[in-house]
């Protein structure tokens, strides 16, 4: 018969000491090991802090506003159906493509595999296009893309500076033609460009009040403005003039608000891809090139670029878009943001 297995013998004074502390550097570890993936990898699974953009899950404080997809009153653009309808309905239709095109053999392969990391995405985007989005508000501008023309951009910038994510930047949202496979892209909340000044079109769009040109936006319109009662102002008091592709068009200026906050999502995008440089194309002269690219010139581009500079049927961000102004505020506030 076998003998029974003796009781353990009870660990002396200073073995029970041992234990405990090993068991409070256990405890510790797992508890610091907790925060860190919480920090880095679960975040946008939860909520979003509510002024950072996300890539491949990852979330980077840029300083100003930005609402997630995730939040009640964002936009979301992983909806497979309307988002201004009660329908609930799925249509089934992706509004982007979870796989992002023309990446290297060795990338392409890795997220077949397994998604696309963050560091592979690194070496993906270069760029960052810029548009208006001639809907006048970030809301008239979802309504548009998402229900009625299944499409999708990356952020949203409504005229009070608020900036609205709609999909993680790994995805490649279709917003820019050839240009998306390698880049992310805001539409910023603006009615255009004309080629006359003040013709009645322009005219709809913005009014004369004792303080000067305002935007003159519709109740329904105005309403999905996120600061109550906001008034947009041009930038700067009279309308601004320049060439485009060669053409003369006409434009008020964006707001201040969305000077701020658009130089702040630069300054972070810069930040978490070192490939986009603060920088946009440029003439021999050191001026903004003000025609489009010719695509071995946009494939070899580092940087920030207005969708003329995709394509010849296109003139946003228009001419009185102040590149410099956004450009140079952006490298003051790159400095002070870690990735
Ligand atoms: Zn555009």
């Amino acid at each position: 018969m076998p003998q029974p297995t003796p009781p353990a013998p009870e660990p002396v004074a200073a073995d029970r000491a041992v234990r405990r502390r090993r068991h409070r550097l256990g405890a510790m570890v797992a508890a610091f090991a907790a925060i860190f993936l919480l920090r880095c990898a679960a975040a946008p699974d939860a909520t979003v802090p509510e002024r950072s953009i996300v890539a491949c899950g990852r979330a980077l404080d840029i300083g100003t506003r930005v609402v997630s997809w995730l939040e009640a009153d964002g936009y979301d653009a992983y909806r497979r159906g309307r988002h201004f309808t009660a329908d609930e309905v799925p249509d089934g239709k992706l509004r982007y493509e979870p796989v992002r095109g023309g990446l290297p053999d060795a990338i392409a392969a890795r997220a077949r595999e397994r998604g696309l990391s963050l560091a592979d995405l690194q070496r993906a985007v270069h760029l960052f296009v810029i548009h208006f989005d001639v809907c006048g508000t970030s809301r008239q501008c979802f309504k548009v893309l998402h229900d009625v023309r299944c499409l999708s951009v990356h952020f949203l910038l409504d005229v009070d500076g608020t900036i609205y994510q709609t999909l993680d930047l790994r995805e490649k949202a279709h917003h820019a033609t050839i240009a998306n496979d390698a880049s992310i892209g805001v539409e910023i909340a603006h009615p255009g460009c004309w080629p006359q000044p003040l013709s009645a079109d322009m005219r709809r769009w913005y009014e004369r009040d004792e303080q000067g040109w305002r935007m003159r936006l519709p109740p329904g319109v105005a309403d999905g403005v996120r600061t109550p009662g906001f008034v947009a102002r041009p930038a700067r008091a009279e309308i601004v003039s320049g060439e485009v592709h060669g053409r003369t068009y006409w434009q008020f200026d964006y707001t201040p608000q969305q000077y701020a906050a658009l130089a702040h999502l630069c300054a972070g995008l810069a930040a978490l891809f070192p490939r986009i440089r603060l920088d946009a194309p440029r003439d021999a002269t050191g001026a903004i090139r003000t025609n489009a690219l010719a695509a071995d010139e946009l494939l070899a581009f580092d940087g920030i670029v207005g969708h003329f500079h995709v394509q010849t049927n296109k003139q946003d961000p228009g001419p009185a878009f102040q590149w410099d102004r956004v450009l140079d505020e952006a490298r003051t506030l790159r400095s002070g943001m870690r990735p």
